[in-house]
């Protein structure tokens, strides 16, 4: 998600999708609805990858980062970890 802090910031924030987008939609509550419509907009991202790299390395444990929820992120990582990648 570009518009939250992380603990490295990279150039590829000012690609993302998702700026100037409803927050809210990154972070959805119980809504299904919400979480389809973010995954939309990260589907169209040019910088979806970097954004799920940093995600996973930074441990984000809320919201949809890469197109990924929360449990998606974990499993990823769980994938690269037993992939050394
Ligand atoms: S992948 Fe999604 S959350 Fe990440 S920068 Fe792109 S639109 Fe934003």
């Amino acid at each position: 998600m570009a518009g939250r802090k992380a603990k490295q910031l990279g150039d590829w924030r000012d690609d993302a999708e998702c700026l100037g987008e409803d927050i809210h939609l990154f972070f959805p509550e119980r809504s299904q609805t919400q979480a389809a419509q973010a995954k939309a907009i990260c589907a169209r991202c040019p910088v979806r990858t970097d954004c799920l790299d940093e995600a996973i390395l930074n441990g984000e444990r809320f919201g949809i980062w890469g197109g990924l929820d929360q449990e998606e992120r974990r499993r990823e990582a769980r994938r690269r970890r037993g992939k050394g990648i």
